[in-house]
């Protein structure tokens, strides 16, 4: 074997049962795309998540698979394939597997880096010893060969695993210094459903030591992680180590409350949801400016801004739960933010919150359906206003006396509104009601 071959330098391992049961498992794309590749004349691996996870026995959310072909041969041998991130040999088959797209990376060693960002120079197709040793922790950095059965654990990741340890692949602040996004992927894997795991000594000491390398890397990476690491079960251990490291200034400036974040979290609730829920949690002692500023500089989606900064404000007013309307209204002013506004409430206060929740889980849905059963132009023929901002308050007023009296036509809407004295008030006297 000359040093060129891609296994040079590591002794593969037979597959233990897990990692057989995974191959056994595989849907027909990602079988059709290992043999093809392999038909081909390449080498092919199944890496970083997907070789971790399996062992932790949880369940798998994507699948990274990593070749000696280049892209340009991958591309020959896939021609949809789309040409994701090509400068660093990462091609994409679009799938409708079990892991959708499928991302194939050519293997390669990393230049020097510049920036604390990216590396200057990325070289193809040499072995899958370098190409293990260019990735982060060692946990990630195992490859399972599925047409020779093999296992590649050239670091002693497997290890790690199983003593729940998270150490860096070679000297922890070096590589922190070559990327410091890598400070936040160590943060979000010490809470990872797979772990959680405790940095090594010398993971310990780096991340302190590194922690301003962060401001090389653009904030809307950080999010990427840090939303990430929101998503996941227990993280306000890892959180409060983010407080005392001094990282949390890089992702939230002046935020070091992370009590009750654990809390946001109960069952059935979804990762986004979460995420969302605990954001407003963090952000709740801070003036809207701030969260105005926070939010913009971490470039979160118009959605993710538009949620928190609503749920935020809320945190703590809680609705009346023994009146059935109050509860009606509540959930129809919350609409999709319902979820992540009982996460965030849940953080901040564990037994009202319960009993909201339990509340609204009991509550019917409307008779009516969700949205307003009068009409503009219905309101328009009846009343003797112009179109304009009082329409829209009279439209407002009526929708809420349906909500909260759950009425299903627009006609009792109306009744409703009468008994309430609504016709007989000069117009704009409604105002009080909105
Ligand atoms: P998960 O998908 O659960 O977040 P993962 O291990 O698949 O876990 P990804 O962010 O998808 O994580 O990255 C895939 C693999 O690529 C990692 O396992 C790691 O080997 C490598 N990797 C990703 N980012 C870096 C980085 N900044 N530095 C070094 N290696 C990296
Ligand atoms: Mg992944």
């Amino acid at each position: 074997m000359t040093s060129d071959e891609p296994t040079s330098g590591v002794d593969g391992k037979s597959l233990c049962s897990t990692h057989i049961d995974l191959l056994e498992n595989l849907d027909s794309t990602l079988k059709m795309i290992i043999s093809k590749i392999s038909e081909s004349g390449f080498s092919i691996w199944i890496v970083g998540g997907a070789v971790r996870d399996s062992l932790s026995e949880i369940s798998l959310h994507d699948f990274d698979l990593a070749s000696d072909a280049t892209p340009s041969q991958l591309m020959q041998i896939f021609p949809s394939s789309i040409p994701t991130g090509i400068a660093f040999g990462t091609i994409t088959i679009p799938s409708q597997g079990d892991f959708g797209d499928i991302e194939i990376t050519t293997l390669r060693k990393d230049g020097t880096y510049f920036d604390r960002r990216r590396p200057e120079s990325v070289r193809f197709g040499t072995s899958l010893l370098e190409d293990l040793n260019r990735r982060d922790f060692k946990i990630n950095a195992m490859a399972i060969d599925p047409i020779n059965l093999l296992f590649y654990d050239p670091h002693g990741g497997r290890k790690d695993l199983e003593s729940g340890i998270l150490s860096a692949v070679g000297e922890a602040s070096q590589r922190l210094e070559e990327d410091g996004l890598r400070i936040m992927r160590a943060y979000r894997f010490m809470c990872h459903d797979s772990g959680p795991f405790i940095p090594d000594e010398n993971l310990s000491q780096a991340l302190i030591d590194s922690v301003q390398n962060l401001d090389s890397i653009s904030r809307e990476r950080i999010w990427m992680e840090f939303s990430t690491l929101l998503s996941y079960q227990n993280v306000s251990e890892v959180l409060q180590r983010m407080v005392d490291d001094g990282v949390m200034n890089y992702v939230i400036p002046g935020c070091n409350d992370v009590l009750g974040i654990d809390n946001c979290n109960f069952e059935g609730i979804t990762g986004y949801n979460l995420m969302i829920g605990r954001l407003s949690l963090l952000l709740k002692s801070f003036d809207e400016e701030t969260v105005t500023q926070i939010l913009n500089e971490l470039l979160v989606s118009n959605k993710v801004r538009n949620s928190v900064t609503s749920i935020r404000k809320r945190i703590g007013i809680i609705p009346n739960t023994e009146s059935k309307g109050c509860l009606r209204r509540y959930r129809i002013a919350l609409g999709g933010d319902l979820v992540a506004q009982m996460s965030a409430e849940r953080g901040n206060s564990l037994e009202e919150s319960d009993k909201l929740r339990t509340e609204l889980s009991l509550l019917p849905p409307l008779s009516g359906g969700n949205e307003p059963l009068v009409s503009g132009s219905d309101i328009l023929s009846r009343l003797e206003i112009e179109p304009g901002p009082l329409l829209g308050e009279v439209k407002q007023w009526l929708f809420r006396i349906q909500v909260e009296n759950d009425i299903s036509d627009s006609d009792s809407v109306w009744e409703k509104a009468e008994s309430l004295g609504f016709i007989d008030r000069p117009l704009g006297e409604h105002r009080m009601w909105v």
